[in-house]
């Protein structure tokens, strides 16, 4: 075992439901690459929503807040957030304060996963901080409520450029845009114009538009077409479900939320209370999700000995869990990559 070298400080939102069970497989993993790649990490733990409020009276304590601002990186496992009523979610409230406004999540198969899509590789960029997340709605008079979709040029221009830079970095050669503009004129026909103009400054990259129903309809016949999925926030949350059923589902797909001075890492999926407390979480989802935060705090070597471990568990598929056809439970799985890592011959 190498001596640590260096420590990374990083908030942990581990959540609730399946939050601090898939958190805790992660914790463990992470501190397993990192022990062998010479990293440490400084896990600055707090709870968020419900919890937090149960304990504090805050659903966002002032501490998280000042942490996140401090260590400029967190990693969040799901919160709930109650329907219908009841405080505003934290995701969306973390994601204003700290300006987080891209939503990057990757879609891609993991080896040795029988999917209907086998070697589908897409991204979804999703603006994260307006449309109807926005979350302004009232009550015009008793029976009629409004809710307000905002769509501002600032915003639509800064998420398509971080789509086109991303493309552009990663040799990606296509772009489709995902709207509505055919009925929301003036909104998402300003989202258009805006990924139109930036479009023009990336004449390698292939741009196109699509409606997002009939996106719907064409994923789920050739997901292939696509490369990168631009859209706003309430087309890429939902599209991000759709397309991780894909992949093997909800229990899969990672994601990064990013600003230019902070970021946090969470996974798709929610809380899933329907699998909470009982070992069966899949902590495949956040696992990729830190994949990405150590890829961006500069950690390729321990991100990539992660991905390896993670990979060669997927490839055996002896210790999987149920949701991907597997009897393992959560922690067996966890334990399972640590010693795919630790395997000789397993990277570096
Ligand atoms: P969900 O993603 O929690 O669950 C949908 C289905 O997928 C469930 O059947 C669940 O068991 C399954 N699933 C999800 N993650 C899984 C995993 N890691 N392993 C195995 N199976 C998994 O969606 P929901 O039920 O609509 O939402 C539950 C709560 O989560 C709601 O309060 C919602 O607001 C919240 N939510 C939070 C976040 C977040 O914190 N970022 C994101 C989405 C939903």
């Amino acid at each position: 075992m190498t001596a640590a070298k260096k420590t990374h400080r990083i908030t942990l939102i581990p959540g609730d439901g399946i939050g601090p069970e898939v958190s805790g497989a992660v914790v463990k993993i992470l501190e397993a690459a990192g022990a062998a790649t010479g990293l440490a990490f400084d896990w600055h733990p707090y709870d968020a929503g419900a919890n937090a409020f149960e304990k504090t009276g805050e659903y966002i304590p002032k501490v998280l807040y000042d942490s996140i601002e401090k260590n400029r990186v967190a990693l969040k496992g799901p919160v709930t957030t109650p329907v219908g009523g009841g405080f505003t979610s934290i995701n969306v409230t973390l994601r204003k304060k700290f300006e987080l406004f891209a939503n990057f999540r990757p879609v891609k198969n993991l080896p040795g996963l029988k999917t209907k899509y086998p070697g589908l590789d897409l991204v979804i960029v999703r603006e994260n901080m307006e449309d109807l997340y926005a979350g302004l709605e009232h009550e015009v008079v008793p029976g009629v409520v409004q809710a307000l979709k905002i769509i501002t040029e600032k915003g639509s221009t800064r998420i398509a450029k971080f789509a086109f830079d991303y493309a552009r970095k990663h040799g990606r050669k296509k772009i489709h845009a995902i709207h509505k503009a055919n009925i929301m004129k003036l909104s998402d026909g300003l989202f258009l114009r805006c990924c139109q103009t930036v479009a023009k400054e990336f004449p390698e990259v292939a741009y196109h538009e699509h409606i997002v129903d009939n996106t719907c309809m064409q994923l789920v016949m050739n997901p292939y077409q696509y490369d990168i999925l631009l859209t706003e926030n309430l087309y890429g949350d939902i599209l991000s479900d759709l397309c991780s059923a894909f992949v093997g589902g909800l229990g899969l797909v990672p994601g990064a939320n990013l600003g230019t001075e902070c970021a946090i890492f969470e996974a798709v999926h929610g809380s899933a209370p329907d699998i909470a407390g009982k070992d069966m979480a899949n902590p495949t989802a956040l696992l990729q999700s830190a994949v990405l935060m150590l890829h961006h705090i500069d950690e390729p070597a321990t991100a990539e000995r992660v991905q390896a471990g993670l990979e060669q568990v997927y490839r055996e598929g002896k210790t999987l869990t149920k949701d991907v056809g597997g009897t393992s439970g959560t922690k067996a799985f966890a334990d399972a990559v640590v010693a795919a890592m630790e395997a000789p011959g397993a990277a570096a």
